[in-house]
């Protein structure tokens, strides 16, 4: 019988059968314990039909005010490309840009790369760019914010109720149903589009020789795993043409340059004013700190711990995350390996929700926008915080957990390849191919 694609572990490389599994159950590593694969109980017209009814709640969300305001008979439609223009004008050039990037055009290239990528493969007909627009998906695909900024909206709405009277607009509902949409899209990665296209025979599915002496390797952008020159290690994947790398290169310098890079900007964006609040009396700054205790104050102590977690706890935490596994990078044993690979698994989940209080900063400045009475003007700090993100983000990308098993006594073993862990069914199989 003929053995299905192959595909490796993106923790530890380790290889395993790409075999069917049940509606809703998710393939691990038998190794290492990652997630290889899910299958979900939607049909491809199932997520067509998601991503059109997404595209539309974008929209609306995008359209209509998250909220309108009322201050001295002055009334404000705040709604999120308002505030974008409003933080441009006001100069914070770089503070737009990011926040553009994140929270409105990355998700809604998301969205019509997925479309896109699912009404092809749906056709039966794959265009020729097919493989840039999926290089392009796996890019973008971490950058794309909106849960971060729906809590964000909560935040600034808090916040300023206390400075005005304000009703929820139709936006704020629209970005709500919004995140869920976008949670659950979040699993149609570009890997997972290859595999469907895999299945439906429009590309080649993996089937390395793994005979002893081959070497192999898996594309990180679309999860082809290949047979390369002993010796290699960078070249153009064979399906893709993405430039891939046997192990992601200079971890020590590259993650060591960004993490002490992004240890420096941090004392910026917290001793920095995030925003700064002119009324007819005076000016005051706030920085993020601060900001916890004003909501404190207000009585809102559950987000004062959400903003205090998002922007103090969760950047110290990978930041610290980050320079354990750098450290203890020449500890061996597989347990130490699978608590490694734990913490590396919890540095990509928080990733992106530090940019929390960038978000609530540049809401509230579209909120706060009543020239002369009051109004929330962006400060330094919350740019330089924004780059903490994308810094620690970068370093998290730049670190290769791979490396860390390559030194596992067991890792060279040559042997059949591994039947993944399944959570409804699958058996674990002995032996095992690295990469
Ligand atoms: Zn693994
Ligand atoms: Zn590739």
């Amino acid at each position: 019988m003929k053995e299905g694609p192959v595909v490796a572990c993106e923790h530890c490389a380790t290889l395993h059968e790409r075999m069917p599994i049940e509606p809703r159950a998710i393939a691990t590593c038998t190794c290492c314990g990652y997630v290889l694969y899910r299958r979900s109980s939607v049909s491809l017209n199932g997520w067509i039909a998601l991503v059109v009814a997404a595209l539309l709640v974008f929209a609306i969300a995008n359209y209509f005010p998250i909220a309108i305001l009322n201050l001295q008979g002055m009334t404000v439609q705040a709604s999120l490309p308002e505030a974008l223009w409003l933080t441009w004008r006001q100069g914070h050039l770089l503070l737009a840009v990011m926040t553009g990037m994140f929270a409105f055009w990355l998700p809604l290239m998301q969205l019509m790369f997925v479309l896109w990528a699912l009404l092809s493969i749906q056709s039966g007909r794959l265009p020729g760019d097919f493989r840039y627009g999926m290089r392009f998906l796996h890019w973008i695909a971490p950058w794309s914010m909106v849960p971060v900024l729906m809590l964000g909206v909560i935040v600034a709405l808090v916040k300023f109720s206390s400075l005005a009277k304000l009703s929820i607009g139709p936006g704020l509902w629209a970005f709500g149903v919004l995140t869920f949409m976008l949670t659950g899209l979040s699993r149609v990665t570009a890997h997972r589009l290859w595999r469907y296209a895999e299945d439906a025979g429009l590309v080649q599915a993996p089937h390395p020789n793994l005979s002893p002496g081959r070497v192999v390797a898996s594309c990180s952008s679309c999860g082809y795993v290949q047979n390369i020159k002993p010796g290699t290690e960078a070249c153009r994947c064979e399906r893709c043409h993405a430039r891939m790398h046997r192990r992601k290169p200079n971890p020590v310098s590259r993650v060591w340059a960004l993490i002490i890079t992004a240890s420096i900007v941090y004392i910026p964006a917290n001793i920095l004013p995030v925003m700064r609040l002119r009324t007819a009396v005076g000016e005051s700054a706030h920085t993020i700190l601060g900001g916890v205790i004003e909501l404190w104050q207000l009585g809102s102590w559950d987000l004062a711990v959400i903003v205090f977690v998002a922007s103090v706890v969760v950047p110290m935490t990978k930041l610290l995350a980050l320079m354990v596994l750098m450290v203890n990078r020449h500890w061996r044993g597989s347990t130490v390996q699978r608590q490694r690979t734990r913490l590396y698994e919890l540095i990509e989940f928080i990733g992106q929700w530090s940019m929390l209080d960038v978000f609530v900063v540049i809401l509230l400045t579209a909120m706060a926008d009543f020239p002369g009475v009051s109004q929330i003007i962006a400060g330094p700090g919350a740019a330089s915080f924004g780059f903490v993100v994308i810094l620690t983000m970068f370093a998290a990308m730049s670190y290769d957990p791979r490396r860390g098993w390559d030194q596992q006594p067991h890792a060279l073993e040559a042997g059949a390849l591994q039947s993944p862990a399944s959570s409804t069914s699958g058996q674990i199989a002995p032996g095992r191919t690295q990469s």
